[in-house]
This record gives structure tokens, sequence and C-alpha cells, in this order.
């Protein structure tokens, strides 16, 4: 499937039409994956200028063919550095009302940017604009969504029977990036976590020499790119058989992810999914034992908006690819989250990653 040149021509409008609202006179997109949502360019150096009736995509030599072929608007390719070239260009084009993108141009590139500009030009700040377009997935996306949390979940799948006591966590995270790779993954969207024993009570643990033991938790959190989109899962193992203590908190995580995963659906906000998960774990006990929000969007990046965290205002919609991931993280006996990649539907949410959340035993 490929995303066709409509597509990227509405979302250019979508986000015109969002700049105007502004009362900009263009849009100045510096974050790749919003060059890459908007135009289809897939290359590490550009920068997009829309404009109500032109969009030019600034690039390097080295790109120039790429972007040629790949984006949906006009290319141009500068030797001197991008910014430069793209302030000439707007100052030829008699330009006065720029919007930029406040979260991805460091100070001095908007240094760089006002430099070479003229007097009293305005350079207006905006707040994600065209990553509030990119939460609602189209059906295209979701699709590639829903592929890429397959192949998560294979690669998953046929990583676990590696795990035996001695293996590191370093080498499980080398197979689990292999197995994506050879099922023809881009790449992992994120290093995976892979944390045995009480390395799990560190919610974003970092694979290490720490080799498996009997009675040791495995928290594994994955997730691949496939075709540019990302998903995201984690699931618990154990090395031997569970202790009574170590069942019931994974028990509580399981009932805690079901409740967040009833309650999301179109209309309700963002906080409402997380009250469900904290409201669970807090009958058993753990509400201070769940250190993070209880998910995020992902799409291109593994991490977007919207977040599903105590203070957040934002509703659901339908089309809103999420995670829903509650966990609890305890010293001395280690941490459990389990993770679903979902999407918002009419009626409710549909899990896009299937693998199973027993306590699997190795
Ligand atoms: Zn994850
Ligand atoms: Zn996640």
């Amino acid at each position: 499937m490929n995303t066709s040149r409509h597509t990227y021509l509405d979302r250019q409008q979508r986000a015109l039409a969002a700049a105007a609202v502004l009362k900009l006179d263009a849009l100045l997109v510096s974050s790749l994956p919003n060059i890459r949502y908007l135009t289809g360019f897939t290359g590490d150096n550009a920068l997009l200028l829309l404009e109500p009736f032109q969009n030019i995509l600034f690039t390097d030599p080295r790109f120039l063919f790429q972007a040629q072929q790949e984006s949906a608007c006009r290319v141009r390719s500068a030797r001197r550095p991008l910014l430069r070239d793209a302030a000439a260009w707007i100052q030829r084009r008699k330009l006065c009302r720029l919007g930029i993108e406040q979260h991805h141009l460091t100070y001095a590139q908007f240094r760089q940017l006002d430099d070479n500009l003229p007097d009293g030009f305005d350079l207006v700040p905006t707040e994600r604009l065209v990553e509030t377009l990119r939460t609602i997935k189209s059906p295209d996306e979701i699709a590639l969504i829903r592929q890429s949390a397959l192949l998560t979940c294979q690669a998953l799948e046929q990583t676990v029977p590696l795990l035996r006591p001695g293996v590191t966590e370093l080498d499980i995270a080398a197979e689990l990036v292999y197995h994506m790779r050879k099922l023809g993954a881009d790449g992992p969207a994120f290093d995976p976590i892979v944390a045995f024993g009480r390395n799990s009570s560190l919610p974003h643990a970092r694979p290490g020499a720490n080799q498996l033991k009997r009675k040791d938790i495995v928290l594994i959190d994955c997730g691949a790119f496939h075709r540019g989109y990302a998903s995201d899962l984690t699931r618990v193992f154990f090395c031997g058989t569970p202790p009574s203590a170590i069942r019931r908190l994974h028990k509580a995580v399981v009932e805690a992810q079901q409740a967040a995963l009833d309650a999301a659906r179109p209309g309700v906000r963002a906080a409402r999914v997380d009250q469900a998960a904290r409201r669970v774990l807090r009958i058993h006990g753990l509400a201070r034992a769940f250190l993070h929000a209880t998910g995020h969007g992902l799409g291109l990046e593994i991490h977007e908006l919207p977040r599903l965290g105590a203070s957040e205002r934002s509703r659901l919609e339908p089309g809103m690819a999420v995670t829903i991931e509650p966990g609890v993280y305890l010293q001395k006996s280690g941490g459990i989250r389990i993770e679903d990649t979902v999407v918002i539907r009419q009626n409710g949410c549909d899990v896009l990653t299937p693998a199973s959340k027993e306590l699997f035993i190795i």
C-alpha cells in the first residue's frame, strides 16, 4: 500500500488551514516526521515551507533524487545551510508572518533564521500543529500500524524460546531486533527493554550483561518500525514457578489494563483511561507502585499525542492509535507491565497486539 499523492496534498491543505487560523502567511516545518507525514520524504535533512499556493521542500544534494521521487511537492536542493536557503526564499516571496515549530527548532536555528530575515519580520511559534493532525490515523496508517504490531508480536514469539537460565538481557534484546529485521521491519522503533529480576522494577531499564536466573521476572518491552509506522508491546514472563505474590501482582496489572481498555472509546478524556487503570491498582493497594502514565499515542514516532496521563484533558477520537500500558514496580520483587497497541473505534478500541497476556512460564 502506497500513500497516494492525493493523501499528501490533502494533509498539506489541512496543515495550511490550521496555519490560516493563526493568520500565518506560511509555515516552516522542521520536524522530519512531520515532513514525512506531509510529503512522503523519508530522508534525513529537509525543511518544508507550506504556503497557500505552493509548497517547497528544501534539502541538500545527497537527498535530491530521493526527494524528487518521494515527495509530493516541489524540491529545491542547496549547498548552503537549509535555513539560510529557506530564509532567502522567504524574503523573495515577500512573506511577513511565518509560523515555526517551536518544539523542533533549536535556539541557534531560530537565531540563524531571524538573522537572515528582514527587521520587523514576524516569526510566530506554533504549538504542535502538524502533530495534532497526525493524532487521527487514516485507514492506511492503521493498516500499517496493525502490520507493525503483528510483526512485533511475531518477533517476540520467535525470541521467547531463547529465554533460558544464563542468557543475558543484551542477548535477548539483540535477538528481538534480529527477528524484527528478518520479518521485514525497517528496524526497532526504540531500543528494546529486556529486564531480568530486580531490573524489571526500573520502568525504562537498559539491557545489560545481567544473566537470567531461576525465580526471575522477565519484562520485555519492544516495538518495530514497519514502513515508517511504530508499534509497542510489553509482556512479562517468569523463570520457574511464580510465587503467589507475583501471580497476584500480574493479575492486578492485567485487570488494570483491561479496565483501561474498556474505558478507551471516543469522547472520553484521555485522563479517564488513566484513572480507570489507577483505580484498579488502588483497590489492590498498588497505586503508589504505578510510576508512569497509562499510555501514549504512536505512529510515525513511538511517542506521539495524545498522552494518556492523569492530567490530560484532550478527548479520544476514532482513528487515534495509542498504547495502554499500566505497570507496577516494586524494588524488592521487580516490575510487571502489560502493554498493547490499540486503535480507537466508533464504539471502543481494537487491540492490534494479539500476544497472550498470561504470565508465561519459562
Ligand atoms: Zn513499550
Ligand atoms: Zn509504550
